[in-house]
């Protein structure tokens, strides 16, 4: 009966909507929406160091006669923006690769406080730079079903964000424990915290709380997603939660055995 009083367009409407319900195409049509904004932000991103590059080469071709601390500047400062550049698309393709859903991760046994440990040499120049401390609550080992390179990355992102978005003279804590059938990884800092709204957002690609901070510190907003990604390529999850009185806290849980994936 509502057929017979809607009008042929009404009709087509309605039966446009269940075709693209029953066909999955309304994910379809949202994953479009995304991949269309990914492009713009990225694109967006890569404006910024192309015209600094850009304008510190034209100012050395119009003034061949500047003095070579000038020229020495303008090449350091179009490195800092190359570098910028790499760092980007080397993200970007670690995402490109989490989008093509092949199962990119080796797993094997792997021992966390090993990765833990390697990190924090990684970073060590970083945190004296800053006069931060690194706090270790690991044990003597823990051994996971992972695979080390991407877990060295998790570990390396977050610890990373921890030094960048906290002050001088501060501690980070790493936390590492073995609970019921899943290894805890938390990350603790005493920055200047995260709020509510700025949660919901932050494994989103390119979102950053304050740009301008996290493009000084060579970030793009894409290292949460990739920790995002790697997580949950481990069957794994991911809290942010305030450190009290202040700060951030990232909770991952990671499973010890991995379940194997049936074969398709
Ligand atoms: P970025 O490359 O900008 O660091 P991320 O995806 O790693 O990108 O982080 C997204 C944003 O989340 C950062 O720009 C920063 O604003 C915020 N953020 C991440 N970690 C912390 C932290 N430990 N404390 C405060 N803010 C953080």
């Amino acid at each position: 009966r509502l057929l017979l009083i809607m009008g042929t367009s009404e009709v087509l409407l309605l039966l446009m909507a269940f075709i693209l319900a029953r066909t999955n195409m309304i994910p379809i049509t949202r994953a479009l929406k995304q991949q269309r904004r990914f492009v713009a932000d990225a694109a967006h991103e890569f404006k910024t160091p192309m015209t600094v590059i850009q304008n510190k080469l034209e100012t050395m071709l119009e003034h061949p006669n500047d003095s070579v601390m000038d020229q020495v500047e303008n090449v350091a400062n179009s490195l800092t923006e190359v570098r910028h550049l790499n760092k980007l698309t080397a993200d970007m393709l670690k995402l490109a690769q989490a989008d093509a859903e092949v199962t990119m991760f080796d797993f094997k046994p792997t021992d966390l406080v090993g990765i833990i440990k390697e990190v924090s040499e990684i970073l060590e120049i970083q945190f004296k730079e800053k006069n931060q401390n690194l706090n270790f609550e690991i044990p003597e080992e823990l051994i996971i079903d992972g695979d080390g390179q991407r877990l060295r990355q998790l570990i390396l992102n977050l610890v990373d964000n921890a030094h960048k978005y906290t002050d001088e003279n501060t501690t980070i804590t790493i936390q590492l424990k073995k609970l019921r059938s899943t290894a805890r990884i938390k990350i603790i800092d005493n920055g200047e915290g995260i709020s509510a709204e700025d949660k919901k957002h932050l494994f989103d690609r390119f979102y950053r709380v304050d740009k301008s901070r996290s493009r000084a510190s060579g970030g793009h907003g894409l290292g949460l997603s990739i920790v995002q990604w790697i997580v949950e390529g481990h069957g794994g999850k991911i809290n942010v939660e305030d450190t009290i009185p202040h700060g951030t806290t990232f909770d991952i849980a990671l499973p010890l055995r991995h379940k194997k994936q049936p074969d398709k």
